[in-house]
């Protein structure tokens, strides 16, 4: 996987988990979304009963699955894990639903990607704590109700705007993870090289963060990439063993991967700045549309290279001078 990928592989899982916080004062960042939550927990708590239904709204790689096992851990309720997309029937749904625990937190990760089927099952289940299972088929067929345990919905989602309002609605917090500022990922980096045993220089830490894309996930799988270039080539400083390994992995100055950099050339070049629509876009760039909308044009967006009109994608004056290419008229033909 490149480094810049910020979905997870599998031989990072294990790895991951090992530097996941536990509790909400470990987990660096975020300090509305951490605000929130506390008092959240804290009223359940005092009330001796489930928490509401919790969303997480953001780009991969921010903290959703960590916040999920936090909200467990905190609130002293075992945690179950589904996927929106193993969940393809209602049936999948009505199978996860019915072995729950009474209080669990069941945790559903890309829930956007769920079938439209089973997100009609889950609003009865979020909201009275039953469902209606079909047996039988044709004039035979009969609805079943079944009871189920009480329980708290944390839900993850990369698109909150796809997920159907009354699913949104019966939500009783969402939480908008945002991309983290260089000074906290830098308290990322430190934490986890503490935690790895990397000695990394107060500057190194600050400058590997500022290339990380805003995202806690990158910032360590790019400490590791340092951790790797420190083995091999020995002697050499912490920042040269940063801007090593990040040229090493195609990451530029600010912190742009290939696909991000390949996004704003082909909006400079073949769409002359734009305005142009994302799924002519992503044909362009041969990627799908949705990695575009949720994973490149985010990180874009907040750093004002890109901006999202009613008529398509816009590359602003700033993200055109990063392509490189000058905005005269004939190099942009
Ligand atoms: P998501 O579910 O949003 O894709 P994860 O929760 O899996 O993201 O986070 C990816 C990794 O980044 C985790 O293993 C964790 O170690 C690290 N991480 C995420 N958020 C934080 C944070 N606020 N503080 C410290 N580490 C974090």
């Amino acid at each position: 996987a490149s480094p810049l990928q910020p979905e997870a592989s599998v031989e990072e899982l294990a790895f991951e988990g090992a530097l996941r916080p536990e509790t909400l004062a470990e987990f660096v960042g975020q300090p509305r979304v951490r605000g929130q939550l506390e008092l959240l927990l804290k009223a359940a708590a005092l009330q001796q009963r489930a928490p509401d239904h919790i969303l997480l709204a953001g780009p991969p790689g921010l903290g959703k699955t960590t916040l999920a096992m936090i909200i467990g851990n905190e609130s002293g309720r075992a945690v179950r894990m589904a996927s929106g997309p193993a969940i393809q029937h209602a049936g999948d749904l009505a199978a996860v639903l019915s072995a729950l625990v009474p209080g669990e937190v069941l945790f559903v990760d890309e829930i956007h990607r769920m079938a439209k089927s089973a997100e009609e099952m889950l609003y009865l289940a979020m909201e009275d704590f039953r469902i209606d299972i079909m047996v039988g088929k044709g004039a035979g067929a009969a609805s079943v109700p079944l009871e189920l345990s009480p329980f708290t919905l944390v839900a993850a989602t990369t698109r909150s705007g796809m997920l159907p309002a009354p699913l949104r609605d019966r939500f009783g917090f969402t939480a908008h993870l945002e991309f983290y500022s260089a000074e906290d990922l830098t308290r990322v980096v430190t934490r986890s090289a503490g935690m790895l045993d990397i000695q990394l220089t107060s500057a190194a830490a600050a400058e590997l963060a500022k290339r990380s894309r805003g995202t806690p996930r990158i910032a360590n799988r790019l400490l590791r990439r340092v951790r790797d270039w420190k083995l091999v080539h020995e002697g050499s400083s912490d920042i040269e063993a940063v801007h090593g390994a990040l040229e090493l992995y195609d990451v530029d100055a600010y912190g742009l991967d290939r696909l991000d950099r390949s996004v704003l050339e082909a909006i400079a070049k073949s769409f002359k700045g734009g305005p142009v629509g994302l799924t002519t876009l992503a044909a362009s760039v041969g990627e799908e549309a949705e990695t575009i909308e949720s994973v490149v044009e985010p990180y874009l967006v907040r750093e004002g290279l890109l901006a999202r009109t009613p008529r398509g994608r816009m590359l602003t004056s700033e993200g055109l001078r990063h392509t490189g290419i000058d905005g005269s008229p004939d190099q942009l033909d």
